[in-house]
């Protein structure tokens, strides 16, 4: 039987005034909407009491073993207002998906699809007017479902109950001052994931493992860092938060396979179709960092880009390292924004926003 997530009147709801200020400069993550959908697991029955309640903090004992254990695991999309005041999201059922691989990782029960689907469903049911407006920039209400151990317990093994919750919150344009480069650094000292480890699920430990390479990065004037595998320090991996691609000028677009140590995100699998439609042609296999290096100083590497939920696509400008630096494409042409990179920014906006035709299915109405 599935979860109903029925509804529980709220109290005191953000204000339309209030709630029509915070819409109009939202920022990314630091607001949030008047509701959440929760719903808890327990050894023997399952999963249980779905509801969408008033957005407040949990009751969690001392001892619950994601304190401790941080056996958690969490999911980004997002819901889009199109033209007509509906509403939708983007390959939802890729996160439910995804949710379920990470959380069998992680030794935690697998929320059926429908129940996912279910809850964000229900969640924005009940906060659509947190939902933007269409035509105000790029925004769009963030949806941040996620999975914790909350079994008070100190005994390392599988926790015997578990909290599901969606929270949401608008997120304003990623780039409101239009699109702009960014410096990556190349961590060496930190790898973000090895090999038979948690790389490839979306699990809080992998975020805060990242932190370290990240500082080190903003140390060296960078905007984030890039990761390399951790056994050979040769290969290109990803960002903390993006996949990344190379455009060649050749038109080979070339991401790093799927090694078990990289997120499998729906943006980047959504990139590898449009960039077949365009006509490029697009490779997934493993990319030497010294590829980067040796193709920025050739000029036979046109583009690089990361992509993500939160920021779509972002356009890569300079790569550092201890003891180096290359700059990939004309920073004097569209602000070092690379042509296909653009194209492909634009082409995923428009099918999430509605003015595109959704020729793959990729839009479930919410
Ligand atoms: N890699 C990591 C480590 C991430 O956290 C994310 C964001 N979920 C991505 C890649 C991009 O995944 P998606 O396109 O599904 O947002």
């Amino acid at each position: 039987m599935s979860l109903s997530y029925s509804l529980s009147a709220h109290p005191s709801p953000t204000s339309e005034q209030e709630r029509e200020g915070i819409l109009a400069n939202p920022g990314f993550g630091k607001q949030f909407t008047d509701h959440m959908a929760v719903a808890t697991w327990t050894k023997g029955e399952g999963w249980h009491d779905g509801k969408v309640v008033p957005r407040g903090p949990f009751q969690l004992d001392p001892a619950a073993a994601v304190l401790h254990y941080a056996q958690e695991v969490f999911e980004g999309l997002k819901a889009f207002r199109h033209e007509d005041g509906s509403v939708w999201s983007f390959r939802p059922e890729q996160n439910a998906r995804r949710l379920q691989r990470s959380a069998s990782r992680l030794a935690m029960p697998e929320l059926p699809e429908e129940d996912f689907l279910g809850s964000i469903k229900a969640l924005v049911a009940a906060d659509e007017a947190w939902v933007p407006a269409y035509g105000t920039g790029e925004t769009s209400l963030y949806l941040r479902p996620f999975m914790f151990a909350s079994e008070a317990f100190l005994g390392v093994r599988p926790a015997h109950e578990m909290t599901y919750c969606v929270i949401a919150s608008p997120a304003g344009a990623y780039f409101p001052g239009g699109m702009k480069p960014v410096s990556l650094w190349i961590s060496t000292d930190f790898a973000r994931a090895g090999e038979g480890g948690t790389g490839s699920a979306k699990c809080g430990g992998n975020y805060a493992s990242s932190l370290a390479g990240q500082l080190e990065g903003a140390a060296h004037g960078c905007d984030q860092a890039v990761f390399l595998d951790s056994s050979t320090h040769t290969y290109i991996e990803e960002l903390g938060g993006m996949n990344l691609f190379l455009v060649y000028r050749d038109g080979r677009i070339v991401t790093p396979e799927l090694t078990g140590t990289i997120l499998e995100g729906v943006t980047r699998a959504s990139i590898l179709q449009i960039a077949k439609e365009m006509g490029l042609q697009p490779e997934e296999r493993r990319i030497p960092i010294q590829e980067w290096k040796d193709g920025a100083a050739s000029g036979e590497l046109a583009e690089v880009f990361a992509c993500g939920t939160a920021a779509v696509v972002t356009p890569v400008g300079t790569l550092k390292w201890d003891g180096g630096e290359v700059t990939v494409g004309d920073q004097s042409v569209a602000g070092g924004v690379g042509e296909n990179t653009a194209d492909i920014r634009r082409r995923l906006l428009d099918i999430q926003y509605g003015r595109a035709e959704d020729t793959n299915g990729w839009m479930t109405r919410l």
